[in-house]
């Protein structure tokens, strides 16, 4: 019998993503398929230029593709309107970036709850006490009211993992989030990407150009020539 949660989380089928038209047009992502499963760890590999921000954005419903099918979570968001694809993100889809775009003047824990209190208005108790539980798992309890500025590079990539879980997405789109870290540091957020992964079951798809990353990875795919290989 078919249990609805063997279906894949995302899928993509034939998607191509062309940048400008004309004489300018920049073919990225050429007819390519993607089906990731709930609850996995994949590392997402290909050369500088090869797409794989293209593809995060795209999957996180910040960029359009041209063309293709991609369904999430059994929704179509190809054809999805704008607000629609809004109200998708914000509830199923955290971003971490290679830069941790921390606000400086900000504490840590309002980093992390910023973007919900922005949304719902308020900024409610409960709230906060996700935020402060999630810099907890984060390994960040004694910086919860230190600025970001006044953090290491570790730890607020760390506030940004914190800041992504907020809304408890099914999928954490990370790209290249050790790109800009000491190994140390790095080693501390992938632990923590692995942490995560296992206690909430959140997929994560993590771009990178280290192997050493990628060996840490459930599974890996690699764009290469706009297609999966
Ligand atoms: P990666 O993240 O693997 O380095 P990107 O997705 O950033 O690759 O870029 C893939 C290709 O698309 C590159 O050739 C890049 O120059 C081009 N590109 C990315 N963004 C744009 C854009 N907004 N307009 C035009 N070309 C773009
Ligand atoms: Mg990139």
């Amino acid at each position: 019998m078919s249990n609805p949660h063997d279906a894949p989380l995302l899928e993509l089928r034939n998607l191509t993503k062309t940048y400008g038209t004309g004489e300018n047009a920049t073919r990225v992502l050429k007819g390519l398929d993607l089906s990731l499963p709930r609850g996995g760890m994949i590392a997402l590999l290909g050369v500088s230029g090869s797409g794989k921000s293209t593809l995060l954005n795209i999957l996180g419903t910040l960029l359009r593709p041209t063309s293709g099918e991609f369904t999430m979570l059994g929704q179509d968001l190809f054809h999805a309107d704008d607000a629609t694809l809004t109200d998708f993100r914000n509830r199923h889809i955290g971003f971490v970036f290679q830069f941790h775009n921390l606000l400086p003047d900000f504490t840590a824990l309002e980093n992390v709850i910023f973007p919900t209190a922005v949304r719902d208005g308020v900024e409610r108790a409960e709230v906060r006490r996700r935020g402060a539980e999630l810099l907890d798992i984060v390994g960040l309890s004694d910086r919860i009211d230190f600025r970001a500025s006044k953090l290491s590079g570790g730890q607020k990539q760390r506030v940004a993992v914190a800041r992504a879980l907020m809304n408890k997405p099914e999928l954490i789109l990370a790209d290249e989030p050790t790109g800009n870290l000491d190994s140390k540091s790095a080693q501390q957020v992938m632990d923590l990407i692995k942490t995560v992964n296992e206690r909430e079951k959140t997929t994560f798809l993590i771009s990178t150009h280290d192997e050493g990353i990628a060996a840490q990875c459930e599974s890996r795919v690699e764009i290469r020539d706009g297609r999966i290989s």
